[in-house]
């Protein structure tokens, strides 16, 4: 069977999922250890018996609907490559908004707090891309923060891991910036998502009756952990960034919602009030 035979074939399997030639293509390109690019310019290379068989297992897997990061145990985020696996949610294009809007603000030397950091992939690229600010991330589930260290060590980035509820790792100090991608999928949609992410830890999508859950703990919560003139930044879920400002209006100021790349309003950065606030 030459790497044709196997698309066209690969492709016919996954006939149901949405796109399944371009999956096809992937699964091919990771059996045979090459990218994509240049195992489409040599098609007409055969498989062994023991790549054929390989790529039958991801086929399998993928028709299951497990997601393609996953199977191939990767996603690209900033340019960076993070490891992935289901101990954690995958990391997402929408996000690397919120970390552009980090961006914009961290400087060497302020200390940051990446909430609900799953794979890690903002604290991490955060302190990649800004390598003189203090990188610290939490989470409740120790899964994810197994995942979080090794792609810091991977990527060679120094963050400070901590496990726990929301703050709970963090009582008593302070933050120039607080980011998070926290959940908030309402629970209502649960066994109603794209079969991939049912396939993704429920403990990083779902956030109570009208998926606001975590917002209303961090916009209570943030204040006395941000300092003066602190800046709190949130990936949003679809229909909720105006919501998330009218949470933030007692204690922050310069509420903004910023968009991601496909322009659809992705989070809201808001700057804490000067004295009112502990
Ligand atoms: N963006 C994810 C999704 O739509 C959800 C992530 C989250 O809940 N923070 O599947």
């Amino acid at each position: 069977m030459t790497v044709r035979e196997a698309l066209k074939w690969g492709e016919k399997e996954l006939g149901e999922i949405p796109e399944p030639r371009l999956d096809a293509e992937y699964l091919l390109a990771a059996v045979l250890g090459v990218s994509r690019l240049p195992m489409l310019l040599d098609k007409g290379r055969e498989l062994t018996d023991g790549q054929r068989a390989a790529y039958a297992g991801l086929t399998a897997r993928r028709k299951e609907r497990e997601p393609l990061q996953y199977i191939l145990g990767e996603q690209s985020f900033m340019g960076f490559s993070f490891r992935c696996d289901p101990r954690a949610l995958i990391p997402r294009q929408d996000t690397e908004a919120v970390c552009g809007e980090a961006l914009c603000y961290l400087r060497p030397g302020m200390r940051a707090l990446d909430l609900c950091t799953g794979t890690g992939a903002l604290a991490v690229s955060l302190k990649k891309l800004c390598p003189g600010a203090e990188l610290t991330a939490s989470d409740v589930s120790g899964d994810a923060l197994s995942l979080a260290r090794e792609n810091a060590e991977r990527l060679g980035a120094v963050v400070r891991f901590l496990q726990g509820d929301l703050f709970a790792p963090v009582s008593g100090e302070r933050f120039d910036l607080i980011v998070s991608n926290p959940p908030y999928i309402p629970d209502g949609l649960r066994g109603k998502l794209q079969s991939e992410v049912e396939k993704e830890p429920a403990l990083a999508l779902f956030a109570g009756a009208d998926g606001l859950d975590f917002y209303r703990r961090i916009a209570r919560e943030a204040p006395e952990h941000l300092t003066d003139g602190g800046r709190l930044i949130l990936e949003t879920g679809d229909g909720e960034s105006r919501a998330v400002e009218k949470l933030l209006a007692d204690a922050f100021d310069n509420i903004t919602v910023f968009s991601d790349l496909s322009g659809l309003p992705r989070g809201v950065s808001a700057v804490k009030k000067e004295g009112g606030a502990p």
